[in-house]
């Protein structure tokens, strides 16, 4: 209830949320204070959180920060949603985004910008923007977000919140809104990376209902919490830290790693070399994988439908036309162009290759050392409608997307600020390696 009445007195202005399910939170609440009554409680029973409208929510609204999707209410639940809600975990609503998650600013919401709660002129960062702004203000403890090229770790950072991108295959995708299957990774958000390491434990394992959910025991990630890093090996890929990097979020990631030498962690410089590669693969692959994931929405079978089509195909043309926004159509052509006859080879193909060498190098570099540490953002937090030109938004996500085109997991921690913005540090780890992403984490918290 406290919660519920912060959202009320808060959200006017910050525009976390899309949906508040004050109703459903309330006799979630009754349920969890019957069983904590009967001596069933869990570690989670009665956490209030929130979720990305990406998830699919029985009964409730589930937008993915679309027009197209404003109408749609989910007939069952995402595989996560269900395993949270069987934790005892209480949902307080769904929180705010891009639309089908494509943005690193939550500007391309159709439910209008997020603020950041440190600086009301600053975007949150995206495409979770949302569930970052609201744990950042404290409207919950913990929120749920996904990572297709940064779309957790940066908004962590700029909201000053921890942020775990898991491994590709960690956790399910069943009932979470596709954008680019390939890269698409659900994963926690919240103020520690204790608390990461109890939501992690509770949405990753093996779903049959997704076919690249990997068949993986899960540990408990918060078994290695307080294990010492003493002679932990510090690779700083060297591409992070060059040209286009902010001074300031330089030194607050600097001092930060300090940290971890006083600590016994010796530091060296990798390289990642094709680094350079990363925004214009992921350019041509998240688009491509894009434009087929988003062909279902043709009118017909979900949401938007516009209002007397004179044919099928202008029902088509009108439906998607009006439903879909500007960034959105804007992927779907680019999309729809590299996956034509012609052009699959010379684009699609040729990213597909690229995409094997970006993950080579993330290999080679853990040959050498355990994990790897830089910025998650070259630049704190941007003002509100700063970032006009579509190009410059996709080059915030130098540091974050090629972690997702080479599946391994990252995490975002805070580090500092510039001025009143905060300054994430991201340290990244070979795949599966959560478990030791959250110790290190935890250690400098
Ligand atoms: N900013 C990137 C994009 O717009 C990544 C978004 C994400 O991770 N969902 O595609």
């Amino acid at each position: 209830e406290s919660l519920l009445g912060r959202i009320e007195r808060l959200d006017g202005e910050l525009n976390s949320f899309i949906t508040v399910t004050a109703d459903q939170a309330l006799s979630a609440a009754d349920a969890a204070d019957a069983a904590r009554a009967k001596g069933d409680a869990g570690p989670l029973t009665g956490l209030p959180l929130a979720l990305k409208d990406i998830f699919c929510t029985q009964g409730v609204r589930t937008s993915c920060g679309s027009k197209m999707l404003d109408t749609f209410v989910s007939p069952y639940d995402a595989t996560v949603v269900e395993k949270l809600a069987a934790a005892g975990t209480i949902s307080l609503g769904k929180t705010n985004m891009d639309e089908f998650a494509m943005g690193s600013s939550n500007e391309n919401s159709f439910y209008g910008p997020v603020k950041n709660p440190w600086d009301l002129s600053a975007v949150p960062g995206g495409s979770s923007g949302g569930s970052a702004a609201a744990v950042a203000a404290g409207l919950v403890p913990a929120a749920l977000g996904t990572d297709t090229g940064g779309s957790i770790r940066q908004p962590a950072a700029f909201c000053g919140i921890t942020g775990l991108k898991p491994t590709y295959g960690r956790v399910s995708r069943y009932g979470m809104v596709a954008y680019a299957s390939s890269l698409d990774q659900a994963g926690p958000m919240a103020r520690s990376a204790e608390d990461c390491a109890l939501l992690l434990g509770t949405i990753a394992g093996h779903d049959l209902r997704d076919s690249t959910s990997v068949a993986r025991g899960v540990p408990d990630y918060r078994d290695e919490l307080e294990a010492s890093l003493s002679g932990l090996k510090i690779g700083l890929p060297k591409e992070y830290f060059g040209d286009g990097l902010d001074p300031e979020v330089e030194t607050a990631v600097r001092d930060a790693i300090k940290v971890y030498e006083s600590m016994g962690a010796s530091i060296r410089e990798v390289s990642l070399p094709h680094t350079d590669l990363a925004i214009p693969a992921y350019y041509v692959i998240a688009p491509a994988e894009a434009s087929s994931n988003l062909s279902r929405y043709d009118g017909v079978r979900f949401g938007h439908r516009c209002e007397n089509p004179a044919d099928l195909i202008d029902l088509y043309k009108r439906s998607r036309a009006e439903g879909f926004g500007e960034e959105v159509k804007r992927r779907i052509l680019i999309g729809t162009h590299t996956l034509s006859e012609g052009f699959f080879d010379a684009y699609y193909k040729k990213a597909q290759q690229v995409r094997r060498l970006i993950r080579q190098d993330f290999l080679d570099a853990f040959e050498d050392v355990d994990v790897l540490m830089g910025p998650a953002s070259p630049t704190p937090a941007f003002d509100l409608g700063a970032k006009k030109d579509p190009v410059s938004m996709y080059l915030q996500d130098i540091y974050t997307i090629a972690i997702n085109l080479a599946g391994i997991p990252g995490i975002s921690v805070p580090a500092g600020f510039v001025g009143n913005r905060p300054v994430g540090l991201q340290i990244l780890g070979p795949h599966f390696a959560e478990q030791q992403l959250l110790n290190v984490a935890h250690q400098f918290q």
